[in-house]
């Protein structure tokens, strides 16, 4: 830790919780099935580097990311195991994914046509995205033929493929019919290859709803958890089959930077939207919408707290700076911690983002770069 780690705002991360996570998540899928943990936008802003080298150490050798960049990134820092990238990768760039030995998706018909064309020196390897409902990327699961006729090719490496649910946290029974449905594509379509005499590689299929909600005799290669990995629910609403006890790892906190009686009548921050209705006491907290706070979040009534204590957010946040009416809480005093979302007293992610009119998977990925990560691995609550 550098001393200009806890300066100003940072977040700290509990390791020892992601392991927790991680092996009950274990327990909760087939022997035979592995986690390919989800490292993408910076591990949902828990640092990707920092994570991926723990998983590596307690024995996940399985990653997927979003960008080429972001898999380049987890080699230069030595990770080992596979890794997958979710999204496009442009053509003259593949070669990258060669050079740092990335597994690439094949994300629709027309691209799969076209890396088969690609000068390189070694085999590209390869996942086809099947399109089973989602209609965001995929070759369409009922394309068996061309299916078939990607897997005999030569020049590519075709290790496995992978459908992704698209409303799998929903409790509504059209959209659980619905995941039923994306469910059985693709499990045809394993099923009909295999009969063909395909090795179809690796298959998987379930994100954290998918895990949680669509697990019944399930056997695919992998499960790509991201949410329950980082031990946050996407929203306090979403609808969980099964229950698994789960951890948060994120806290993120700041300190006051300054403390004052402001007088009944006056107006606090920008736009004068907040006013005191008696003799208040303000604090000033270092941590801003710069630093992914969302400025959404300005007289929300959201909480924070600062000596074991909740205070809540007044007036409109500023780029660096927000204020807290700190009126009940006693001996406050510059320097003072002040947590946004931690565990003790509890604020979570999700209510935090919920206040936001967002989802805990955009609060958590927008944490700027401005705030320092801090590590620990203590089995103790932050
Ligand atoms: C982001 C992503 C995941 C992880 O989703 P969670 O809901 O966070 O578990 C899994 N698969 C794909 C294809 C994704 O894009």
């Amino acid at each position: 830790m550098n001393n200009l780690d806890k300066e100003r705002a940072w977040v700290e991360i509990n390791l020892a919780s992601l392991e927790e996570n991680v092996r009950n998540i274990q327990k909760s899928i087939p022997t035979s099935t592995k986690i390919m943990a989800i490292v993408k936008a910076d591990a949902y802003g828990h640092g990707a580097i920092e994570v991926s080298k723990h998983l590596n150490k307690i024995g996940v050798y399985d990653f997927a990311v979003a960008t080429l960049e972001e898999g380049i990134v987890l080699r230069e820092n030595k990770i080992k195991g596979t890794i997958l990238v979710l999204g496009y990768i442009s053509l003259p760039n593949l070669r990258l994914a060669v050079e740092h030995d990335l597994t690439i998706t094949a994300v629709d018909k027309e691209y799969a046509h076209r890396i088969l064309h690609m000068p390189l020196k070694k085999k590209l390897k390869v996942h086809l995205k099947i399109n089973t409902g989602m209609n965001r990327l995929g070759i369409s699961y009922d394309d068996i033929d061309f299916i078939k006729e990607i897997y005999k090719k030569q020049e590519i490496d075709v290790v496995g493929m992978y459908s992704h649910f698209c409303v799998a946290d929903s409790k509504e029974a059209e959209d659980i019919a619905f995941s039923h449905l994306q469910q059985t594509r693709f499990d045809t379509l394993i099923k009909n290859l295999k009969e063909s005499g395909y090795n179809v590689g690796k298959t998987h299929l379930q994100s954290s709803y998918g895990i949680l909600n669509y697990n019944e005799n399930r056997e695919y290669s992998y499960v790509r958890p991201g949410n329950i990995l980082y031990g946050v629910d996407s929203s306090k609403k979403v609808y969980k089959k099964t229950n698994l006890p789960l951890k948060s790892m994120l806290s993120l906190k700041a300190r006051i930077t300054s403390v004052k009686e402001i007088e009944s009548g006056e107006t606090i921050s920008y736009g004068r939207t907040y006013k005191t209705i008696e003799k208040e006491k303000i604090a000033t907290v270092s941590i801003g919408y710069a630093d992914g706070y969302p400025r959404e979040l300005s007289n929300k009534g959201v909480k924070v707290v600062v000596n074991n204590q909740y205070a809540e957010v007044i007036g409109r946040i500023c780029m660096d700076q927000l204020m807290i009416n700190v009126t009940n809480i006693p001996e406050i005093k510059v320097g003072d911690i002040v947590t946004l979302i931690g565990n003790i007293p509890e604020i979570t992610a999700e209510e935090v983002a919920e206040k936001a009119g967002t989802i805990t998977n955009e609060l958590l990925c927008c944490l700027g770069p401005r705030l320092h990560r801090v590590y620990i691995s203590k089995r103790e609550e932050i």
